[in-house]
């Protein structure tokens, strides 16, 4: 079939101006949609045949190598045919008289369908204490969430009516002014964009579609959580929009400090007071730990500061593979009083002592 000249398609002159163009295209758009025109295929036809003439005609270029060449142009060819071409359709420029054209059309412009949106990621804090956390624990996060109205199932519209396509954009929610080549449009002000007009709105999100929840989730710290620590539950943040899949609820656990224990990843420092005899001689002494109390030896001879491994009684390790250990830190402590006894026994020691020299002082002291 040779290709009709877009001059008869769209039943204008060899000298039509753009206005001239517009207007006889835009008429034959209206009478020959698809949505005006179901199942009937020779109007659809017609439909595409005056999309392609319009598509050759309202370009400057194009419409120039049609006028030297004729339909078979420069290089291939005019005139309806090859499903592809309709895409270079301006689509801007149709989308107010063509209310469902981008459906019709599938993908092909600005007037596409919209994409599905994964949710937005949620984020909570929960707060436990230093024992919670190296036990493990179950807490309760709540999350304000918003989610489709469950009056008007998220139409906005008070139930048993429903929302009406906007007469001003036919739906599309933008209005488009073509300028030659340009098309510039704008959200759509009686719909706000949306597309659809809610005559009475839903008595219970005000016409909004969405209302705000507060949801609760069980959510279970593991044992060796750290102040930090963030849990991921996924899939319970926002829900997606046009399909898409909902985001994730992220748990920040903070640990309250512990009285006793300082924290260095799953290692755990506690300081433990010991008497001058005890650090000097050696001595066994009870102390906690998070699994219950074990004995500490302390060898003779340690000095204040020193820090003793106590194997695997530290934190549980957050991936597995058993605990940290326990660092006792020794603080060798000054009585502030003494008996008579122990006074004349450190006299005693004083004075074996006196004459060990300081080496380490030699040369500072005055
Ligand atoms: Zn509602
Ligand atoms: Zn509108």
């Amino acid at each position: 079939m040779a290709p009709r000249d877009p001059y008869d398609v769209l039943g204008v002159s060899k000298t039509a101006n753009d206005a001239e163009l517009k207007k006889a295209y835009r008429k034959l758009a209206r009478e020959l949609h698809p949505d005006r025109n179901p199942n009937d295929p020779t109007a659809e036809e017609r439909f595409k045949d005056v999309q392609a003439a319009y598509d050759i005609l309202s370009d400057n270029e194009k419409r120039q190598a049609y006028d030297r060449y004729g339909a078979s142009g420069p290089g291939g060819g005019f005139g309806p045919g090859g499903g592809g071409r309709y895409e270079n359709v301006d689509l801007g420029d149709l989308s107010d008289i063509l209310g469902s054209f981008g459906s019709f059309f599938g993908r092909g412009g600005r007037a596409a369908r919209p994409q599905p949106e994964r949710g937005a990621d949620f984020e909570s804090r929960v707060r436990i204490s230093f024992e919670d956390a190296l036990a493990g624990v179950q807490v309760r996060v709540p999350i304000e969430v918003q989610t489709a109205c469950h009056v008007c199932g998220g139409s906005g519209a008070e139930p048993g009516t429903a929302p009406r396509t906007c007469p001003d954009c036919q739906g599309s929610g933008v209005i488009s002014d073509s300028q030659g080549l340009f098309a510039l449009s704008h959200p759509c002000q009686r719909c706000r964009g949306n597309g659809v007009i809610v005559d009475k709105p839903c008595k219970n999100c005000r016409g909004a579609g969405r209302e705000r929840v507060t949801r609760r989730y069980q959510v279970k710290v593991p044992p060796g959580a750290k102040d930090g620590t963030r849990i991921r539950l996924k899939g319970k943040g926002e829900a997606g929009r046009n399909g898409g899949p909902p985001g994730d609820l992220f748990v920040r656990v903070e640990v309250e400090p512990s009285t006793l224990y300082e924290r260095r990843g799953a290692d755990l420092v506690l300081d433990v007071p010991v008497t001058f005899p005890e650090a000097a001689l050696g001595a066994t002494v009870q102390i906690p730990t998070p699994g219950g109390p074990v004995a500490l030896k302390v060898p003779s001879g340690s000095e204040s500061g020193k820090l003793l491994r106590v194997k695997g009684r530290g934190a549980p390790k957050l991936n597995g593979g058993g605990n940290g250990d326990l660092l006792a830190r020794l603080r060798v402590t000054v009585p502030e009083k003494l008996s008579k006894g122990e006074r004349e026994a450190l006299e005693a020691y004083q004075r074996s002592s006196r004459e060990q020299p300081r080496a380490h002082l030699n040369g500072t002291a005055a």
